[in-house]
């Protein structure tokens, strides 16, 4: 029988996060004020030859490198950071490699480093998801091939302190480090000013979370010239579809847009992090649209009951450190009243 390679063959199912897409989602991160108006604008003006045509992700590269203040050689979009992740994972990574990570973070990158048939060496956030720097220094080996850290992380909300990114730089030259700063614009804090002290750098940026594109898949990832020049050889000329190119260029001169849903998600999260303080919950401060809280044992039950109210949250426990911890993603101001309800009677409900 047709065998695919070990390392696939030895990977779980992949579940989809999706259950049902009824009522507030608030179990993705996705920006629930939708997108842009201009970027709508532009969609609906899209033709015929737009469509029909293959889409020319150069153009994008120019807008994106010229935003972020870096060469266009710089910049590779992607179909989404996941697909960045796979093109690190591709390039960097073989059999007998090994791809460090600090636990928990974002679920998609072991399955890419597994995909990608290396072996992966973990290390555990310590309290209150601390970045565990010493323990990820240690680790550090000449099979060290590729250090993923979400920057701020998901699922926590938190943020590594600069200083310990710079010390895992310079402490793995040969490695491919990638900050993830999907959630760069909620408060986070930007390693782009190093891209040209460390050729080892790669910084990923996501339009699904505050761009509120997450239906059309565009990501960058950024990093010295000659890497990124590797990753372009194999990667797919036609991988960011047209739509998602066309709007590019509006949703990049819509910064009202954006800030304005920062704003509400700063408030909302605030908002979020007094409630659980009233009802005793631990939650921890978020630099992300998202907070993580610890409901505690009957977290199964406090999802389910949020769903009947019409409320979707994740339900993170299976996380090294989050046992009993739900994430929630901030909703607008509106939204947000709905939310507070929802909790207050879930976290009753479940208690009961
Ligand atoms: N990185 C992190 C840290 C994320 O949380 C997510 C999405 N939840 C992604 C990357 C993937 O983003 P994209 O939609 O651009 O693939």
């Amino acid at each position: 029988m047709l065998k695919p390679r070990e390392c696939i063959a030895t990977l779980e199912p992949y579940r989809s996060p999706i259950i049902s897409r009824a009522g507030l989602n608030l179990d993705l991160n996705e920006n629930t004020a939708g997108c842009s108006e201009r970027v709508l604008a532009r969609l609906r003006a899209l033709t015929q030859r737009d469509v029909a045509m293959y889409p020319e992700r150069e153009v994008g590269e120019r807008l994106v490198g010229n935003f972020l203040g870096v060469r266009p050689e710089q910049v590779l979009l992607t179909n989404g950071v996941d697909e960045g992740l796979l093109l690190l994972c591709a390039a960097y990574l073989g059999e007998g490699d090994e791809m460090l990570l600090a636990d928990p973070t974002f679920v998609m990158y072991p399955i890419y480093g597994r995909a990608a048939g290396a072996r992966l060496a973990r290390v555990t956030a310590g309290e209150d998801f601390a970045f565990p720097t010493g323990d990820l220094l240690a680790r550090i080996s000449s099979r060290t091939r590729l250090i993923t850290i979400a920057n701020p992380n998901n699922p926590t909300g938190t943020l590594v302190p600069r200083a310990d990114l710079l010390r895992v730089l310079d402490a793995a030259p040969d490695a491919a480090v990638l900050v993830d700063e999907a959630y760069f614009e909620f408060g986070g804090e930007t390693l782009l000013p190093e891209l040209s002290r460390y050729g080892n750098l790669f910084i990923a940026r996501t339009f699904s979370k505050v761009y509120g594109l997450a239906g059309l898949r565009l990501g960058a990832l950024i990093g010295a010239p000659e890497q990124i020049g590797c990753m372009r050889r194999f990667c797919s000329p036609f991988n960011v579809n047209a739509a998602a190119l066309a709007c590019l260029e509006e949703a990049l001169a819509d910064q009202a847009f954006v800030s304005e849903y920062v704003a509400q998600v700063k408030e909302g999260r605030e908002r979020l992090a007094k409630l659980c303080e009233e009802l005793g919950l631990r939650s921890w401060p978020s630099r992300t649209n998202f907070v993580l809280m610890r409901v505690g044992a009957s977290c199964g039950k406090f999802v389910e009951v949020m769903a009947r109210r019409g409320v979707r949250v994740r339900d993170v426990s299976a996380n090294p450190g989050c046992e009993g911890c739900v994430r929630i993603t901030v909703g607008t101001r509106e939204q947000m009243d709905d939310v507070v309800r929802a909790v207050r009677g879930a976290v009753g409900e479940s208690r009961s």
